[in-house]
Order: C-alpha cells, then sequence, then structure tokens
C-alpha cells in the first residue's frame, strides 16, 4: 500500500469518497435516495457523499443486528474462531492504513501522521480484543455444599447501538466495536455525521475478514434520527455512546424508557497540575503538546493547567513562548503539528469561549483569534488570569485553548483539580513520591499520569468519574461490559421437599 502523497491542489480534481450504508452485509443506498455531502475542513472541497440513513433504513439495521444476534453464527461461534476474524480484521486495517488515514485528515482536519498513528494505534485495539475473545470466562462455586453447585456465565448482550464522535473517529469506533464482538454481540454502528469515511472503510474491511451479514451494521447519517431511533429502539440491548455530555445525558435520559445498558464517554476539564519541583521541560512540553495536540478537540485534553505560584509567572512565560512555535495549518503538509478545527459549529463555540473569559476578566495573552483564509484554523491560545468561577475554567472548549490558574499547596491544587462536574483524567507533574502518589490518590479522575500525558493503552482501563462517564473501556474486562452475567444454581441428588418436609 502506498504512502499518501496528496496535497491541497489534488483535492480539485479527486473524486469524493462515496459511502453507502452497510446493512445485513450488503452495500445499500438509503430507502429515500437521500445524501450527505463531506467537505474538508481544511481545504474546504467536497470529499466524499453518503448515501444518508432515515429511520426506516435505521429500522432495516437493527432488525438485521438482531437477525444476526437470535439466529446468526457470531454469536455461537468459538472465541478463538472469533478472535482469528478480529485478528485479521486489524491486519487489514494496517495493509489500507494510508488510505483510512487519508481520509480521516481530510473529514477531520488532523495532520496526516496523527491520523496515521491513530490507525495503527486502532489495529493494536482490534489484536487486543482477539485476545479477549478468547479469554472471556465465568465463575464457578464448588464451596456451596454437598448438593449445590453454582456457575455464573457471560452471556453476550445482544444488539449495541455504537454511536462515535468526529474527533478520533476511527480509534474511538475501535475502543468500542472489537470488544463488543469479542463477546459474542451483534451491533449497529454509527459515526458523526461529518466524519463517517474511515467507519464505512473500517466495514468493507469487516466484510473482507469475514464477519457474518448482519453482525456490524454501518448507518451514516444524523444524531437526531438515526441515533435517536438507535438510543431508543426495544431491539436494541445497549448503547455505547463517546460524545458530548449534553448529548450523552439526554442519550441516556431516552435509553430509560427501554432500560438499555449504557456506555457512556464524555466530555472533560483536565487538569495538569504543575508542582515546583517538576522536571521542567518535560512539563512545558506536555503543557504545550496536552492542548494543542487534535487542535485541542480531544475528550482528554489538558485544556486546564494548575501551576504553583511560585514557578507560575516564569512557567507560563515559556509555555506561551513555545506556543508561538507550534506550526498551525493544511494538514496534508509533512510537520504540521495543528490541522483544522473540524466544523464551522465547532469554531464559533470556541470562539465564545475565549469572548466569554474575556468578558469575565481573564486575560488572552496569546493567540485567541480565527487565522484567516481558506480553512477553519485558529491560533494556538493562552488564556490567563482564570478563576475556578469562570466557565472556561469548568467547561469544555474543545479546541487549542489552555486555561492558566495558580495554586499554593498540595491541598489547593486537589481541590482546584476536583473542582468541575467532569472527571476524565489528570496530570501531576512533580519529582517528589509522596507529592505525586497523594495528589493521583485524590483526585477524582479515570485517569490520572505522573510525569507524563496523553500516553494510553489497551491492557488499561479508560473512562471518567461524574459527568464525564459511565462505565470503562479497554483493560481485561472491556468485553464483559458487552455481556450479561446468568447463574446457573445447580442442585444434585435428592432435594429436600419443602411442602413435605422428610
Ligand atoms: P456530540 O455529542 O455532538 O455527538 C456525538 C455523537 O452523537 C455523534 O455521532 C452524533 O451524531 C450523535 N448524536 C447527536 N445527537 C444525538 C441524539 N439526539 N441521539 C443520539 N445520538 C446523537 O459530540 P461531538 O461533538 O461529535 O464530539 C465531541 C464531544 O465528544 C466532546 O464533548 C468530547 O469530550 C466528547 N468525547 C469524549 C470522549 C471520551 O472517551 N470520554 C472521547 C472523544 C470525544
Amino acid at each position: 500500500m502506498k504512502n499518501s502523497s496528496l496535497t491541497a491542489s489534488d483535492l480539485a480534481t479527486r473524486a469524493p469518497f462515496h459511502g453507502q450504508l452497510l446493512i445485513d452485509g450488503a452495500w445499500v443506498e438509503a430507502v429515500d435516495g437521500s445524501k450527505l455531502e463531506r467537505r474538508s475542513p481544511a481545504h474546504d472541497q467536497l470529499v466524499a457523499v453518503y448515501a444518508q440513513a432515515g429511520v426506516a433504513d435505521t429500522e432495516k439495521a437493527i432488525a438485521a443486528a438482531r437477525k444476526a444476534f437470535d439466529h446468526g453464527p457470531w454469536p455461537r461461534m468459538k472465541g478463538a474462531d472469533r478472535a482469528r476474524v478480529l485478528r485479521k480484521v486489524a491486519d487489514l486495517i494496517l495493509e489500507r492504513k494510508h488510505a483510512i488515514a487519508e481520509m480521516e485528515t481530510l473529514e477531520n482536519g488532523k495532520p496526516l501522521a496523527q491520523s496515521l498513528a491513530e490507525i495503527e494505534g486502532s489495529a493494536d485495539l482490534w489484536q487486543y480484543a482477539a485476545t479477549l475473545a478468547r479469554n472471556l470466562h465465568g465463575d464457578s462455586y464448588n464451596t456451596l455444599g454437598e448438593s449445590t453447585l453454582g456457575v455464573v456465565l457471560r452471556d453476550p448482550i445482544g444488539v449495541v447501538s455504537v454511536i462515535t464522535p468526529w474527533n478520533f473517529p476511527f480509534l474511538i469506533v475501535s475502543q468500542k466495536l472489537p470488544f463488543a464482538l469479542a463477546a459474542g454481540c451483534t451491533a449497529v454502528v454509527k459515526p458523526a455525521e461529518v466524519t463517517s469515511g474511515s467507519t464505512v472503510m473500517l466495514g468493507q474491511i469487516l466484510i473482507d475478514a469475514g464477519v457474518p451479514p448482519g453482525a456490524v451494521n454501518i448507518l451514516v447519517g444524523r444524531g437526531s434520527v438515526v441515533g435517536d431511533v438507535m438510543v431508543t429502539h426495544e431491539d436494541v440491548d445497549m448503547l455505547s455512546f463517546t460524545g458530548s455530555t449534553a448529548v450523552g445525558k439526554a442519550a441516556v435520559a431516552k435509553s430509560a424508557a427501554t432500560l438499555k445498558k449504557v456506555s457512556m464517554e464524555l466530555g472533560g476539564k483536565n487538569p495538569q497540575i504543575v508542582f515546583a519541583d517538576c522536571d521542567w521541560d518535560a512539563a512545558v512540553d506536555a503543557a504545550v503538546y496536552g492542548i494543542y495536540f487534535n487542535a485541542g478537540q480531544c475528550c482528554n485534553s489538558g485544556s486546564r493547567i494548575l501551576v504553583q505560584e511560585t514557578i507560575a509567572k516564569k512557567f507560563v512565560a515559556e509555555v506561551i513562548e513555545r506556543s508561538k512555535h507550534v506550526k498551525v495549518g493544511d494538514p496534508l503538509v509533512a510537520g504540521v503539528q495543528v490541522g483544522a478545527i473540524t466544523t464551522e459549529k465547532q469554531m464559533e463555540t470556541i470562539l465564545s469561549h475565549i469572548n466569554s473569559a474575556q468578558a469575565q476578566g481573564a486575560t488572552v495573552a496569546l493567540g485567541g483569534s480565527r487565522i484567516a483564509g481558506t480553512g477553519m484554523y485558529i491560533e494556538p491560545t493562552v488564556v490567563t488570569g482564570v478563576t475556578r468561577e469562570m466557565a472556561i475554567a469548568r467547561e469544555e472548549v474543545f479546541g487549542p485553548v489552555l486555561a492558566v490558574l495558580t495554586f499554593n499547596t498540595v491541598d489547593d491544587a486537589i481541590d482546584l483539580a476536583n473542582s468541575t462536574l467532569y472527571g476524565l483524567s489528570a496530570a501531576v507533574w512533580s519529582q517528589d513520591f509522596s507529592t505525586c502518589m497523594t495528589a493521583a490518590r485524590r483526585i477524582k479522575a479515570g485517569t490520572v499520569w505522573i510525569n507524563t500525558f496523553l500516553e494510553g493503552h489497551a491492557e488499561l482501563p479508560f473512562g471518567g468519574y461524574h459527568e464525564s462517564g459511565i462505565g470503562r473501556e479497554l483493560g481485561r474486562f472491556a468485553t464483559e461490559d458487552y455481556t450479561e452475567t446468568k447463574t446457573l444454581h445447580m442442585h444434585l441428588g435428592p432435594r429436600t421437599d419443602w411442602y413435605l418436609p422428610r
């Protein structure tokens, strides 16, 4: 497979990607013939045209997943056979990684090298899930007396609705789907409408790898239409959702009518706590990387720097200096570190957060504006003089906007870290073991990095406290989330009669 050599000037003549809906093993147009177009946020060129699903298509997809679960081979296959298919998916992802990465960059706006790393990391998740497919097991109790044997089974939960956002489209579907499949579930998948291409490409990989018809169905379409049916339909057993806290909360509320199991990965306002005794260069670098990676459009972005008062002035000055050298621009150009903002709506949201921070008394010490010209780019932005009550200290911006707050003691730092409604991740920077561990143990977040930031491994669970979500993805229990637990309570030998005691 060739490396991508695509440039912006090729886009005017490049044929847009054509995507259909994957329903019951076949690529089809929408029942009503509806289409959805995507323009590149970095170049404003048409890059993809999709069949756009509506309610009828969604109902067909759910029916196919239901039939595949109730009567199809996938839930009944040996774990070893499911593992073989998942490994094949991983191999095919790696074979096609350049084409998938190119699609991701064109739709999302992130630099091509970062897309490529995302696709490779995703293949690793499919490989890891394959190991879990062979390891999923229940439990047994041989300690319940002579006449009793207890066996606890793990049963695939059924049909899973998988709904994903636009910031890491391929990675996030790969945090969910292989684990649901490893457990023996079937699925209906809906990527965010602005970044559907890589998930549609995954659909062809699933077919080529031998996933049976109906086991995975893929719908391109609007959240308010397709997503709504996927959240409310009685034939769906579980909702696995990644997206904003607001949409996630509404989805949980709607799903409650059919009492579905939910797994929710939502927003964050993640603090990096920088103590005076930190490894200086590493902490400065992490502050910059943590907020500008993926243009700050990460649930895990380090969007709050909490810096100890004694070093605050010097530390912030260095962060600002390095921020000035971050390369923002065309994501197809090698060496660019920050690409385009993915949607016009997100651009407006970011700018309005910057404006309201200023209105509330904070200082925009660097950047703060949209960069003029074609494509949706924004300047790396540092906001200082932030206090914990300000919206910029509490609300997710989802852009390259760093809010700087200061503290004096370890207790202050922890208190500040825990002062939002979120609890997804945090980092602690100190060379003192006690400081690191005290902070790490008391911070309410699903992941705490110590002297590093934004690293992830398939083995390590990921998810949030409070309004950052419900449940955990990845790790060795990831497949268990997609199961029901069934107890077999077995009686051996004659049973004492209740009605006529012997
Ligand atoms: P979003 O909530 O707007 O959309 C997420 C998905 O939900 C999309 O596929 C969308 O079409 C769908 N959707 C929208 N309305 C719906 C409805 N009424 N019913 C069902 N589905 C609906 O989020 P986004 O803007 O795509 O992504 C950004 C958000 O995702 C940020 O808040 C970010 O923090 C969060 N996120 C969280 C994680 C995590 O793992 N915690 C990872 C990535 C992104």
